[in-house]
């Protein structure tokens, strides 16, 4: 590649929000292991209708932000949590998954403005990632902290945003070495996010084209 990155260091997580099950099951049947979705409502009831067999293959990443009280939903069916932004929400996700019987893995999702914090699309500010990371780790049975994640700012340079995000991910990872995982990169930056050491990218527009009208 490009970057001088192996392909296995690389998870791409196409993103279905808006799209049907059926195509998650198309995804699936072509290979597709790892999928991501952002609306509690929608994801649960597409995962739903999915036939049992595939939908088993299917690893969860739940990009979108968490309302606290859809917290035990998502803790379900996701694999992943992508945003984890506050306290409330690592109980309240640790509560979900340990009402299911299952352990969830999460990222703390860093919010790279530089200028007004981008608040409806999540994340804590870089210097607040770390203490957040470990409340993570010492407190929360139900979950294992896997790294960070972030959407690079709209206004700004994605390079600079991701380098940032790589530093903040390098100095949590010192500490707690299960965190290697940096969710970074969606269809218009992909690259930039891959030159500063994404692991996993969320891709939708490039992989299934322009999403279908939200409902
Ligand atoms: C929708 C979404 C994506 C995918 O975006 P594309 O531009 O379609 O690739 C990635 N990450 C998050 C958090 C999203 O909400």
């Amino acid at each position: 590649m490009a970057a001088g990155r192996d392909r296995d260091e690389l998870t791409l997580v196409v993103v279905t929000k808006f799209f049907p099950a059926s195509d998650i099951a198309l995804l699936a049947e072509l290979g597709v292991r790892d999928i991501g979705e952002s609306r509690d409502q929608e994801a649960a009831a597409k995962l739903a209708a999915l036939p049992p067999a595939l939908r088993q293959r299917l690893a969860v990443h739940f990009v979108g932000q968490v309302q606290t009280r859809k917290a035990g939903s998502v803790a379900r069916y996701a694999d992943a949590v992508h945003s984890v932004d506050r306290a409330r929400l690592v109980a309240a996700l640790s509560r979900g998954a340990a009402a299911a019987g299952r352990r969830l893995d999460v990222l703390v999702q860093v919010d790279l403005d530089p200028q007004v914090r981008t608040s409806q699309r999540g994340g804590v500010p870089a210097e607040q990632a770390a203490a957040l990371a470990d409340l993570v780790v010492a407190t929360a049975d139900g979950l294992r902290l896997r790294g960070v994640m972030a959407v690079a700012p709209l206004s700004a340079d994605p390079h600079a945003a991701f380098a940032a995000l790589h530093e903040v991910a390098t100095g949590i990872q010192a500490k707690h070495v299960e965190a290697a995982w940096i969710s970074a990169g969606m269809s218009a930056d992909l690259e930039a996010a891959v030159a500063h050491g994404a692991t996993h990218l969320r891709v939708g527009t490039a992989i299934l084209g322009s999403r279908p009208p939200h409902r």
